[in-house]
């Protein structure tokens, strides 16, 4: 008897990309993040800041994040802001602090990388490289990472659909990197009311039509810290490997993205509602 479903040869609509697909891959892909397994039965979250601020505002948060139960930090120190006018990062320096957090906490690190001429500097840091939505087009970005060998978060873009997600998988894939996550966080639709509308029906098709380990970001996912935590236990529901989310200390003096910020407390009672739920459907998250 079949008792995994996704292990059926699926027919998506459209060409699923060769080594994305569970045709080709039937089993589970481990993406092994220096030590730390996302795709197991293991729920990983991913927490942190933003953008890396300062060395008080990005160890504080870290420390915090780490006792809270996150395995993985984030934290961007090269940030894609839609203006140019806007804080758009610490760079180099961003990066400095995070490697210092990294070797206190234990916490591998996770921080985006927008240039091909970044890739080197940004995997002399980081654990994983993340490559954000409004890159998930961008092809030579998506070359390089791939002839990297570092696993690679990929969000999805804001405006493209499973087929071309799949796409951008493959072009990683196809350099020899299967170390590839994706990110469902949120698209843009005709709803202004949140500030993406997060597609949690992308997480059983990915997990459906790709062997690949699934996250979801419910914080750009929907723009607002309130609504962050019913988000976030909803993505583990129907089956994420893993959340990314955002987490600030004092999300009121956020430079960015404060709003869609968790604070500490907030993060905390999300970790303790979240292994509930992981717990029944039988998972866990530690
Ligand atoms: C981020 O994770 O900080 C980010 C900019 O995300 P996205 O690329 O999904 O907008
Ligand atoms: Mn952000």
């Amino acid at each position: 008897m079949e008792t995994n479903p996704c292990n059926n040869p699926v027919n998506a609509g459209f060409k699923i990309p060769d080594r994305v697909s569970r045709n080709t891959k039937p089993e589970e892909t481990i993406v092994n993040i220096a030590g730390v397994e996302v795709g197991g039965t293991e729920i990983v979250v991913i927490a942190g800041p933003c953008a890396v601020e300062s060395r008080e505002q990005l160890f504080e948060t870290a420390r915090a994040v780490k006792s809270g139960g996150a395995r993985i930090l984030r934290g961007g120190a090269f940030k894609p802001r839609s203006s140019p006018y806007n804080f758009q990062g610490l760079g180099e320096e961003g990066l400095k602090l995070l490697d210092i957090i990294r070797s206190e906490t234990g916490l591998p690190v996770v921080t985006e990388v927008m240039d091909t001429r970044q890739v080197e500097l940004v995997s002399g840091y980081a654990d994983m490289l993340q490559v954000g939505s409004r890159n998930m087009q961008n092809y030579p970005l998506l070359k390089e990472v791939g002839m990297c060998r570092k696993p690679v978060l990929l969000k999805r873009g804001m405006m493209a659909t499973i087929e071309e997600f799949l796409l951008a998988a493959e072009y990683i894939l196809n350099q020899g990197n299967e170390q590839v996550i994706l990110c469902e966080r949120g698209i843009r639709t005709f709803e202004t009311s949140t500030r993406n509308t997060l597609d949690l029906s992308a997480v059983p098709m990915l997990k459906r039509l790709s062997h690949l380990p699934v996250i979801v970001d419910p914080s750009h996912g929907t723009g607002l810290r309130w609504m962050v935590p019913a988000m976030a236990k909803a993505a583990v529901a129907v089956g994420a490997d893993g959340l990314i989310m955002e987490v600030h200390y004092h999300p009121e003096e956020a430079i960015c993205d404060g709003n869609q910020s968790l604070n500490i407390s907030e993060f905390d009672q999300l970790m303790t509602d979240l292994k509930k739920i992981a717990l029944a459907i039988g998972r866990e998250i530690s």
